[in-house]
């Protein structure tokens, strides 16, 4: 498919930013040149992709395109029952509905934002357990979404099996850069896990990127395909939450894969509640069968390389201007450090939100805040908490802009850098949400 994009003035982008509370998510797709907002349900299907959209099977029981999915999932993860859900969140309501309970502790490598909210609507807390490494953002490391055995013991013997329902490992790592978690870490996650009797879930949204970076990172596995890397990181987890508007290359989709029959049925009755009979979850068959499809290519080495490659470039622009980048280059995203980049914006008036906005009015492109906004207030003293990184995260879309569009975000970015000294000031909270307030907060200038 080929969709157009719309362009328009800077004065135009000006005056519908201030209309719309200079919140980017508020601004309707035909004002925005280049989405770079998020990387979920944003790529283009493929041929065969399409094809099996026409010859889905939407029987409410039994359907065939579930069957093909529930196959495809057991060969590509190892994991043995499936439960469609209607996207990642969903996944995390159903499964956390049946583990997380009051007073629990959820550990793992700086848990996505909707996770994070699941926990914490069950009043439970999660504890990130990342490398400090993650936290420097000039510092190369090769998995910077690896998981402090340290600070994960710390929590075991603290907390214990009873407040620990599981611990999770996000593949790759969102909030600290796209950054990938190695197969050795996975594999001592796993053993420490199991001395404190805990079980290991993994958040699946981006594995096959995660796949990717072991190849090429992690020397025992270069000569390994995606595939086998995939059955190997998967065979080390009791069961994950998967956002298949990433990895699965679809435009809505999601599921809980599990290993352990129990635990099934319990949260298919809270998956039936939620989402949908057992084999369909929320979705259409057509939606069904086009993920089965999106898993096989999306654990393509070719289809990873040329995705992985796109990013790169990208990045390598940036750091060849001199613009502070997350490093090394994460996956799905670029990531820049908007404190070093806009170095007179006070934290309180969140300068990545600020370089958005700046990013925007210079040329349509629109990124999303990975800062203060995001990481929302502390649920018991209500203040704002400030993460380690305040970043501007630039997604790509899968299969959907070409190397010049590359190009021009560059060009844009390094516009905003050139007059950075001008940009002394940014914004102040006029309304906002109890929680997740990052998708509808109000903005006034400061
Ligand atoms: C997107 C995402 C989710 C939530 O999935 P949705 O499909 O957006 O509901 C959870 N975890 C990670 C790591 C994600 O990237």
């Amino acid at each position: 498919m080929v969709e157009e994009i719309y362009q328009s003035t800077k004065q135009d982008r000006e005056k519908w930013i201030e209309e719309k509370d200079y919140n980017l998510f508020n601004l309707e797709s035909h004002k925005v040149f280049i989405d770079l907002l998020t990387d979920s349900g944003t790529g283009a299907m493929s041929d065969k992709q399409w094809s099996e959209m026409m010859t889905g099977d939407e029987s409410y029981a039994g359907s065939q395109s579930f069957l093909k999915l529930k196959e495809t999932i057991n060969t590509i993860t190892g994991f043995k029952f499936l439960l469609p859900t209607h996207q990642g969140r969903a996944a995390e309501n159903v499964l956390f509905s049946a583990l997380v309970k009051e007073g629990h502790v959820v550990p793992g490598n700086s848990h996505f934002d909707t996770t994070k909210g699941h926990i914490e609507f069950r009043k439970a807390h999660a504890i990130d357990c990342t490398i400090d490494e993650a936290f420097d953002s000039e510092l190369i490391h090769p998995f910077k979404g690896n998981i402090d055995l340290q600070k994960l013991e710390n929590v075991y013997q603290q907390y214990g099996k009873e407040k620990i329902p599981f611990t999770l490992i996000t593949v790759t790592c969102n909030s600290s850069g796209g950054q990938p978690v190695s197969i050795e870490n996975i594999r001592q996650v796993r053993d420490l896990s199991n001395q404190y009797e805990i079980p290991v879930f993994f958040d699946g949204a981006r594995f096959a990127e995660n796949a990717y970076f072991i190849k090429e990172r992690e020397t025992a596995f270069k000569d390994k395909t995606i595939k086998e890397i995939v059955l190997e990181m998967f065979s080390y987890g009791d069961g994950m939450t998967m956002s298949a508007k990433k990895d699965g290359l679809v435009n809505i989709g999601g599921f809980i894969a599990l290993n352990n029959e129990e635990l099934y049925k319990i949260c298919g009755n809270f998956g039936i509640i939620y989402e949908g009979y057992l084999s369909y979850g929320g979705l259409a068959g057509r939606d069904l069968a086009a993920l089965a499809q999106g898993l096989q290519e999306s654990t393509e080495y070719t289809y990873l390389q040329s995705r992985i490659k796109q990013i790169e470039y990208l990045g390598n622009k940036l750091i060849e201007f001199g613009i502070p980048i997350q490093q090394p280059i994460g996956g799905h995203a670029i990531f820049v450090d908007a404190v070093k980049f806009l170095p007179h914006v006070p934290r309180e008036e969140f300068p990545a939100q600020t370089l958005g906005i700046e990013l925007y009015k210079e040329a349509g492109i629109r990124g999303v805040e990975i800062g203060t906004i995001l990481a929302d207030r502390d649920p018991e003293t209500r203040e704002n908490r400030y993460p380690k990184l305040e970043l501007l995260r630039l997604a790509i879309p899968r299969r959907t802009y070409f190397q010049s569009h590359m190009d021009y975000i560059a060009v844009a970015l390094k516009n905003i850098f050139d007059r950075r000294d001008e940009i002394k000031s940014g914004y102040e909270i006029s309304w906002e949400s109890e929680i997740l307030r990052h998708f509808t907060v109000k903005l006034k200038k400061k």
